[in-house]
């Protein structure tokens, strides 16, 4: 298993020319979804005692179970929030994969840490965070944010700050692993209402305060603000949450997870003043940063901040800790970890940051056409207009079920992967763009099919 021979030499080839050709795919197939009866009467079983060999492996997942399996990268993938990685970042993938690097500590992986610091030190100049910020790469915003919020709470606690089950305030259209996190780690989250945008701003933060007991503010440690709301693309007053947080000492949480990715464009900067005051900020690559899934930033204000609330302590870890010299197991929840900021920055290092704001730019220019194409058609309405790659709409006269159907035919025609969403208590149809590939033909072909 662990020799290179001869047939290993013959399977290496094998998959480097799958994984190439399936690179080269231009567009990639959109494929879907099977149920589990479906799966299992492709092949049976493929775990046996004797094992099927390497080739037979390979031809059972790209013929049968790759075809169960959707491409985020299609240009007409629009439900959620996709990811279409660049190819250079794809292709580092591979590398990260056969170089079996440990990113958990220094002494492991000294230069491999060095280069995903780059680039998240990148990141943090974009947000304006000042010198000395830091983090690490963690599998997802959901555990950034988790790591953030937990890095703050410890913080308010070792200086006796709070007292009580500790709270933290957040705006109703804040992405659900906030609520997540805090359920876990026994935070009780106090929803605070957004403006007519939805917007959490710093005179609703002082409304809420205001009608709060004084046993309830005391158990507050900070507030969590959203760059980007997954659902509507709307960025939150983050001067005025900045302001709020001063004036109390709380922990200012941005969770960017999918909207940082804006910062890269000097024409939205005033969208996003106040988040350069953040503690703690999650900006995910693996959505609208091109980079491959598992790859989210978690940056500190104060690196020390995270270092004291997670640092695992171990008898054969002392050394380490002590030693340490920028160990990225500390900065979030996790010890082991693969060095998932590295295809990250390979495509920043062979592209260059230019062609990073040029890709989002585009993404946003199909963003506005898209809105203007809405208003244009007498059977579309917009519901709110796009701040950045997200258009939530209505197809006026039809009702959750249309939404549905069409959905599915669309992915069964396999014109576009779109899923409709729920704003303001209605049913409507929201589209994510995060692709540079997709086109002005794109957005077309699909809203003619919203037509009939
Ligand atoms: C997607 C998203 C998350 C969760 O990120 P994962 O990488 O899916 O864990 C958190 N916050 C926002 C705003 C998001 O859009």
């Amino acid at each position: 298993m662990h020799e290179f021979d001869e047939s290993q030499k013959k399977l290496a080839t094998s998959i480097i020319d799958y994984a190439l050709k399936r690179i080269a795919m231009d567009p990639v197939p959109l494929d879907g979804p099977a149920t589990p009866r479906e799966l299992r009467d492709l092949y049976g079983s493929n775990i046996t005692e004797k094992g099927l060999g390497g080739e037979e492996a390979l031809r059972r997942f790209a013929d049968g179970y790759a075809l169960a399996t959707l491409s985020t990268d299609h240009p007409r993938f629009w439900a959620f929030v996709p990811v279409a990685p660049t190819k250079a970042a794809t292709l580092f993938d591979l590398v990260v994969s056969a170089s079996c690097i440990s990113g958990t500590t220094w002494i492991e992986a000294a230069g491999a840490v060095y280069l995903e610091n780059e680039a998240l030190a990148w990141l943090s100049s974009l947000a304006g965070m000042p010198e000395g910020a830091g983090g690490t790469f963690v599998s997802g915003g959901s555990m950034g944010n988790l790591s953030g919020l937990v890095a703050g709470r410890e913080k308010a606690r070792r200086l006796g700050r709070i007292s009580g089950q500790p709270a933290l305030l957040t705006s109703r259209d804040a992405h659900s692993s906030v609520a997540t996190a805090a359920r876990i780690t026994d935070i009780e989250v106090i929803l605070v209402d957004g403006d007519a945008k939805g917007k959490l701003t710093g005179e609703a933060l002082r409304r809420k305060w205001e009608e709060l007991s004084e046993a309830d503010r005391g158990r507050i440690f900070g507030v969590a603000a959203t760059a980007g709301v997954t659902n509507t693309g709307i960025v939150d007053d983050l001067e005025g949450v900045a302001g709020f947080c001063t004036e109390h000492d709380f922990w200012m949480h941005v969770d960017g997870a999918y909207g940082g990715a804006g910062l890269t464009q000097p024409e939205l900067k005033d969208l996003y003043k106040g988040i350069e005051r953040a503690d703690s900020l999650v900006i995910d690559p693996h959505k609208w940063l091109f980079a491959p899934f598992d790859c989210a930033a978690i940056l500190y204000r104060h690196p020390s901040d995270a270092e004291r609330a997670m640092t695992q302590e171990a008898a054969y870890l002392d050394d380490v800790n002590k030693d340490r010299e920028w160990n990225p197991a500390s900065f979030a929840y996790h010890l082991s970890r693969r060095v998932r900021g590295l295809p990250f920055w390979f495509s920043l290092a062979t592209y260059g940051t230019d062609a990073y704001r040029d890709a989002i730019a585009e993404t946003l220019r199909i963003t506005r056409y898209c809105a203007d194409q809405i208003k244009q058609r007498p059977y579309l309405e917009l519901a709110i207009d796009p701040e950045l790659s997200v258009v939530v709409f209505r197809r006026k006269g039809w009702v959750d079920e249309d939404y549905v159907a069409w959905s599915e035919k669309l992915l069964e025609e396999q014109v576009a992967f779109v899923q409709p969403t729920t704003y303001r208590g209605e049913r409507m149809m929201r589209f994510c763009f995060v692709n540079p590939r997709t086109t002005e033909a794109d957005v077309d072909t699909v809203l003619d099919t919203m037509a009939k």
